[in-house]
């Protein structure tokens, strides 16, 4: 089954996996932060990775914060989800993100497994798709640029849809790239 559509090629390798990565930051230096992110997910766990252009946004926690930068990427990996979110909870903590400060709390870096091919997950520590992508607009709207033909395996709906449904408000694009090769 073709989960990705047209927005990503398939692979030649049965044992790579496509995923989709949530990156965002609203404490310190947070572009450098996002791009420090995408230069360790290409050069470790992913193949052929994308990522969209990153967006200034308003927490959507409701708790008075600094704005966000947030991006989406997607990608081949030959990580189970599992250990996909252990290397993602490393590279978090390697940041500077405190695993102790509450949740939704202002952090320098989160990275969250937003879709793992069309598998679905329910575990007390992984869900897959992420349980909050069907809302969030600052993971919609970019994971859209990248992956709209996505179509979420639980809801049916592909990215495209579900981003139109959500708008775009508090979400604003910027001139600012994760990597070098994307700059325009
Ligand atoms: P969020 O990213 O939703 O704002 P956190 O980054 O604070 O929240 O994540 C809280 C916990 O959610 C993590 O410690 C992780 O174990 C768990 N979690 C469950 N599913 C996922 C997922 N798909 N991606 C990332 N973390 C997840
Ligand atoms: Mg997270």
């Amino acid at each position: 089954m073709d989960v990705t559509a047209d927005t990503l090629p398939r692979s030649s390798d049965p044992a790579l996996r496509p995923v989709a990565i949530g990156m965002g930051s609203n404490l310190g230096p947070r572009v450098d932060r996002l791009r420090g992110a995408a230069d360790r997910l290409t050069d470790g766990p992913l193949v052929d990775a994308r990522f969209s252009r990153v967006y200034e946004t308003v927490p959507a926690c409701g708790l008075d914060q600094p704005l966000y930068l947030n991006a989406c990427c997607t990608g081949w990996t030959s990580l189970d989800a599992v250990d996909l979110l252990a290397t993602l909870k490393d590279l978090e903590s390697k940041a500077g993100r405190d695993p102790s400060a509450p949740r939704f709390a202002s952090r320098p870096l989160d990275l969250d497994i937003l879709l793992y091919g069309d598998d679905v997950v329910a575990t007390p520590h992984l869900t897959i798709p992420h349980p909050a992508l069907p809302e969030r607009a600052f993971v919609l709207v970019p994971l859209a640029e990248i992956a709209g033909g996505w179509r979420h395996p639980v809801l049916g709906r592909t990215i495209a849809e579900l981003a139109a449904g959500v708008g775009a408000a508090g979400v604003e694009v910027t001139n600012l790239r994760l990597r070098e090769a994307d700059e325009s």
